[in-house]
């Protein structure tokens, strides 16, 4: 897209960062329908786009797309990082790149509809920080994946206190909200929940995912638990707390036993010796082992955090 540069001075830019990991079918037919839904809407007259794109590590061609993107649009920057560092690193690489006075983040495969980013900038216009996509209609997807999304969802906002139900990553930020999720100096973010935390005034907008423009999601089932897992750890202790009370569990189960065997012996019964050690040993080495591992997981979490790796490392950059 080309813009006078005598009006270039009055007009606001829009960042758009777009995570891109193995998306070679797709980038070109993104780039299209974001430019003709620019030129299209009125936001052409009071705003450029910035696109950044963060190419995670892709091995299908998705870097040399983008980069032919950006030799052909000075719209388009693009960083390529060394490997795939996943997609929260892509989000918060693109968020420090951004230069926008609001940055909309989205996924690059269409699913995030270009339609619904005028009334995104419009509520922004109203004067809200963020703004949070809502899934009206969630795609295709297993039964089995909507029943897990719904739960966890439940939890992230039983635990936050943020109704994060039908939530996605898709939203648009205000500089100062940008800047504030820049600052934040953890590794293990969880972008979505994130824009909650920190606060701010908040509206929503609903959008139907749409199916993906060419290629496949690359998430699998054992991904998406592993992720529910990390993220739900940032945000609660509680699964600490809950350690002292399956240990108190643990002890009154055993205090009940060996008060019943006392009973059982002064009343001159026998006690069945073998069943109750069994018994025993397998509560207290079971509600060990798993509070062990729950412990494991925060942790692994400190560790990583103490270990103050970069969160990406970047190859090539515009
Ligand atoms: N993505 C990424 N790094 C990854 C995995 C995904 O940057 O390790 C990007 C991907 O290219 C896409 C977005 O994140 O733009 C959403 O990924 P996907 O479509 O696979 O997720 P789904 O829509 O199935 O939840
Ligand atoms: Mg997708």
């Amino acid at each position: 897209m080309v813009y006078p540069s005598a009006r270039i001075q009055y007009m606001k830019k829009i960042s758009i960062v777009v995570p891109c990991f193995n998306e070679a079918e797709v980038i070109e037919k993104y780039y299209s329908a974001m430019t003709d839904m620019w030129e299209r809407s009125d936001l052409s007259a009071s705003y450029i786009p910035e696109f950044i794109f963060v190419n995670d590590g892709s091995d299908d061609g998705t870097g040399e797309l983008i980069q032919a993107l950006s030799d052909r649009d000075k719209n388009v920057r693009y960083t390529s990082f060394s490997r795939n560092f996943g997609k929260e690193a892509a989000i918060f690489c693109g968020l420090k790149q951004a230069e926008g006075d609001a940055v909309i983040v989205m996924d690059a495969d269409l699913q995030h509809p270009p339609a619904a980013i005028p009334e995104m900038i419009h509520i922004w216009e109203e004067g809200f920080t963020i703004i949070e996509g809502k899934k009206r209609y969630r795609g295709r997807e297993k039964r089995s994946m909507g029943i897990m999304a719904r739960i966890f969802y439940a939890l992230m906002s039983r635990i936050t206190g943020f109704d994060m139900s039908d939530s996605s990553d898709f939203k648009l930020i205000d500089r100062i909200a940008v800047d504030t999720l820049n600052s934040l100096s953890e590794r293990a973010t969880f972008f979505r929940a994130l824009t909650y935390w920190i606060g701010y005034r908040s509206a929503t907008f609903t959008y139907d995912v749409a199916e993906r423009a060419g290629g496949k999601s690359k998430w699998t089932g054992r991904s998406l638990s592993w992720y529910a897992l990390v993220n739900l750890t940032s945000f609660t202790y509680a699964p600490l707390y809950l350690i002292g009370i399956t240990g108190l569990i643990i002890l009154l189960i055993g205090a009940g036993l060996g008060i019943d065997a006392v009973i059982s012996y002064i009343g001159g019964k026998s006690v069945g010796g073998y069943p109750s050690l069994v018994l025993l040993i397998t509560l207290a080495t079971g509600g060990i082992m798993f509070n062990l591992g729950i412990i494991a997981v925060y942790i692994a979490k400190m560790y990583t955090e103490l270990k103050n790796r970069p969160r990406y490392i970047i190859d090539r950059q515009k």
